[in-house]
């Protein structure tokens, strides 16, 4: 039979998963000797089984209930509803992964008219008793009854007013006898019925309403936040009470083993004198800090000194500690390892190294890689309060203030004049690269984690936020609007590209640094990782940043990106709009010698590290300008007739892009299609990496893009092999290469034995590949369905953001296998924006690929979270040997 109760004393904190965080927390507590208020825990189970029943407690849970009880009246000598020694318990959530705030609690259970004289004549102090009478009457309302917690403060202030108080300490017992009468008549008028008087009652209640708050709204979006499963249920912790509120010799607290912020080791917490736990939280009252507590109180404040130490060392973490104080006896109320900043958890991880609590394996398993990029980018500074004017995705991270402009032009020329600005568009397209690059920060009211600007801003670094959907932007006007205020070119906003917030004005920042501590975490994590991490880098810049970052190499180098500086896109579409081979190749010699200076940047920069060069990849189009602006403009000049040639030429201009127009492009002609359709364009590349490779000795890795046949690789291959021939003809200078293909189309993962006998590499192209696998376009899928996906759970994340294990991850499994059996030497890599993410990353261990690629500034995270895999993977693997 299954059991729904369990005493502290048969708990331990193995038993999280039945027992929540609290509870097993609790009995852990509870079996090394701490000073725990004894009680007993209503099981997870239980709030599953009360789920399945349609809302209703068994009878076996409600006996187990009954006789936990009574249990419970024979270790604390009480009785529950005795009129000379009464028992009081509080109730509690108590999740498995903890949702602070998130579910209700009710305290001073067993309270009535009764138990409340009992309790007055037992302490002698009416007031009190009378003081918790009231508090529970409004609790059990609140939660249980249904009561809003506002109409019982509504009352009190009415009748403080009447009597001219100001505040509570000034009502007398009676007082207190007359606000229990009001709130008894709230309770009857709202619910229909009187309150409850029977103790047995009042807790079966409030065991419901608690497994009724696992449901409510704020709990159910805290765990799609958090990606907590809605099906776990809560457990339920009752105990008995020990009263905070008993006078000056009792009191209430929160303290944190180490400071949570910045990780130092010193107790940070506060605590309120002749108070119970909501006061604390309420901010009524204004805490003292913990510290204090030494001289008011010096005997608990000892003790409570060597149960934090006694925690902290049991639980070989930071505990975050909740503590009462009974008429000078310390009692401990639940301990959990505390939530902290990214900061605190790398010092804390470091720190306990040194001191020799934990091993350096365990330290790097501590730090969460996914948050790792916090302290990496400038923050905004400090607890800011205010409130965000709107929130998008958070797709780079960072923070930035500047001025708002609606074009990538004005962004360009306002940051010419020295303007800090904002570039707010509905989304960016490739034209709009050199705004992004003069502005601070970018914000879009479209697109997702993988459109445009979001992975060109990742790229470089700079804060972006995207598919901001609560604002209205107009670029006619100039201005966007967010719930009804209107903000125009010139007003000053402050981004915060990792929670996606958008606040007006300009706030305060504070600078990143990577300090010796992440650099020791960092150097163990490089000790221990098997798989190499490089980055995704365009330029020089960026490169010297990875390596900076400890990038072992690029693992991709779009060249596109290069394609679009500024200077060079007339010379592009000079290439582009060529009517004939003569003058496209022209147009091609023009950029070799910029893509040739581009390659000797990068290769100089990686000083001998590997670097992966993919050929151009998007469409032509893409170079081109608008189609509408163009019509506009072509419509103007036919209009006012004064500037022939320029009309002709914006005509020749909007005829190449309707010529180009797709109704797909990404499906279109793009990646080695061009190439097969214009290999000039592929071959200029190719003579301008070995050009560079030759001039700086470097290993070139030249990889073809968007390959589905084995034929379109082996065409393209033979058009680099003939310039590698070529150059080193003509320069008679030998250079090492190898060319390998990108996999991002299923086609080719399932074909990639045919695939393998013609490349040297593959690299997952795993944003195109979740774009191509599930049928889900990477620049509008979030913005349209895919964010009701995840908040609905059809999707269990978002797969642009963390590789889809079961399908896209699938056809990585079979690419890698496939293609290894043919070539065991093969080099696999995986270059898509999942290269920066931590469960990712922990996919491409258990496939044995050899290296990650992600942006720059992702570049630590990732060599933190590719340590992570090898631990957890070599320990799955001791648990199921194969
Ligand atoms: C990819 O598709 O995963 C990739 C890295 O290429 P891009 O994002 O440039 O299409
Ligand atoms: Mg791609």
């Amino acid at each position: 039979m299954t059991k729904f109760v369990y005493a502290f004393s048969e708990g331990s904190r193995d038993m999280k998963k039945l027992l929540g965080g609290k509870g097993s927390n609790l009995a852990e507590m509870v079996k090394i000797g701490l000073p725990v208020p004894p009680g007993f825990t209503v099981s997870t189970e239980a709030c599953r089984t009360y789920d399945e029943q349609g809302q209703k407690l068994t009878e076996e849970i409600k006996t187990e209930l009954a006789e936990a009880v009574r249990r419970l009246e024979k270790d604390t000598g009480k009785r529950i509803g005795d009129t000379k020694s009464p028992l009081f318990v509080s109730v509690r959530s108590g999740a498995v992964f903890s949702m602070p705030g998130m579910m209700d609690t009710v305290l001073n259970l067993g309270m009535n008219d009764d138990t409340a004289r009992a309790l007055a004549e037992q302490t002698g102090e009416p007031r009190f008793a009378l003081d918790s009478y009231r508090r529970f009457l409004q609790m059990f309302g609140d939660v249980v009854l249904g009561v809003e917690t506002e109409r019982f403060e509504r009352e009190l202030e009415r009748f403080r007013a009447q009597r001219g108080y100001t505040s509570d300490p000034e009502l007398t017992a009676d007082d207190w006898k007359t606000v229990i009468s009001v709130y008894k008549k709230l309770i009857e008028h709202h619910t229909g019925s009187p309150f409850p008087q029977d103790p047995n009652v009042q807790l079966q209640l409030s065991v419901e309403a608690v497994f009724q708050s696992w449901n409510n709204e704020r709990a159910a979006v805290y765990r799609r936040m958090h990606g907590i499963p809605h099906s776990l249920g809560t457990a339920v912790t009752v105990q008995s009470m020990v009263f905070g509120n008993l006078g000056d010799t009792s009191g209430t607290g929160v303290a944190f083993t180490r400071n949570p912020s910045n990780g130092k080791k010193e107790l940070y917490g506060e605590y309120l004198i002749n108070a119970q736990g909501e006061d604390v939280v309420a901010g009524i009252r204004t805490p003292q800090p913990i510290r204090t507590l030494h001289e008011a109180m010096p005997d608990v404040y000892d003790s409570f000194v060597r149960v934090t130490d006694k925690l902290e060392h049991h639980y070989r973490d930071m505990q975050d500690i909740e503590f009462t104080i009974e008429d000078g006896t310390l009692y401990i109320l639940q301990t959990r390892n505390g939530k902290r900043t990214s900061q605190a958890a790398l010092q804390i991880a470091v720190d306990m190294v040194e001191e020799g609590v934990l091993t350096k394996e365990e330290a790097l398993l501590r730090v969460d890689a996914d948050q790792l990029h916090q302290l990496l980018h400038r923050r905004i500074s400090g607890d800011n309060n205010l409130q965000a004017l709107a929130k998008g995705l958070p797709a780079s991270p960072g923070a930035a203030s500047g001025r708002m402009v609606f074009s990538a032009d004005e962004a360009e020329s306002w940051a010419e004049a020295g303007e800090k600005v904002i570039l707010v568009r509905p989304e960016t397209t490739p034209d709009d690269i050199h705004g992004i690059i003069s502005a601070e920060a970018v914000l879009t009211t479209r697109g997702g984690m993988t459109s445009h600007a979001a992975v060109v801003a990742r790229g470089m670094g700079k804060t972006c936020i995207c598919g901001c959907e609560a604002a209205d932007v107009d670029i006619k006007a100039e201005t966007m609007t967010i719930d009804g205020t209107m903000l125009k070119k010139g007003d000053v906003l402050t981004l915060d590209g990792g929670t996606g917030e958008v606040f007006s004005g300009s706030l305060q920042m504070e600078e990143p640094e990577m300090s010796p501590t992440f650099q020791l975490l960092l150097g163990w994590a490089d000790s221990t990782r098997r798989m190499n991490v490089r980055a995704n880098a365009d330029n020089g810049a960026d490169a010297a940043k990875a390596v900076e970052f400890g990038a072992e190499g690029i693992g991709l180098c779009r060249t596109e990106h290069m394609f679009m500086d500024p200077a060079r896109i007339p010379v592009v579409r000079r290439m582009i709009l060529a009517d004939s081979k003569r003058k496209r190749e022209e147009a091609l010699a023009e950029l070799l010698p910029m893509q040739r200076q581009d390659f000797e940047e990068i290769f100089e920069a990686m000083e001998g590290r590997p670097v992966t060069i993919r050929l151009l990849d998007p469409p032509l189009h893409e170079f081109l300008p608008d189609k509408e602006e163009l019509l506009i403009e072509v419509t103007t000049l036919e209009l006012t007739g004064d500037a022939p040639e320029k009309l002709a030429e914006k005509k020749q201009l909007l005829d190449a892009v309707k010529h180009l127009e797709e109704a797909n492009p990404m499906l279109g002609h793009r990646g080695c299609r061009l190439g097969m359709t214009h290999p000039e364009i592929y071959a200029m590349q190719a003579e301008a990496i070995f050009l560079a490779a030759g001039q700086v000795h470097a290993k070139p890795e030249i990889m073809v893009p968007l390959v589905s046949h084995v034929n379109e690789l082996k065409a393209v291959k033979a058009v680099i092999e003939r310039e590698a021939e070529r150059v080193q003809r003509e320069t008679g200078v030998h250079v090492d290469y190898t060319i390998g293909t990108m996999i991002e189309v299923p086609r080719a993962a399932l074909t990639a034995a045919a695939i393998a006998e013609e490349a040297d590499f593959f690299s997952f192209g795993t944003n195109d590949l979740t774009q191509t696998t599930f049928g889900f376009s990477r620049d509008d899928a979030e913005g349209k369905f895919l964010r009701q996906y995840v908040d609905q759970e059809t999707l269990e994340y978002n797969p642009f953001v963390r590789l889809d294990e079961e399908g896209v991850g699938r056809l990585v499994e079979i690419g890698a296998h496939d293609g290894r059996s043919v070539k065991p030497e093969l080099k696999l890599g995986i270059c898509g924006e999942h290269g920066g993410n931590a469960k990712s990353i922990h996919f491409c261990e258990t496939k044995q690929l050899d290296y990650v690629s992600c942006s720059p500034f992702r570049v630590p995270a990732a060599r933190l979270a590719a340590a992570q895999a090898a631990i957890m993977h070599q320990a799955e693997k001791e648990v199921q040997p194969s």
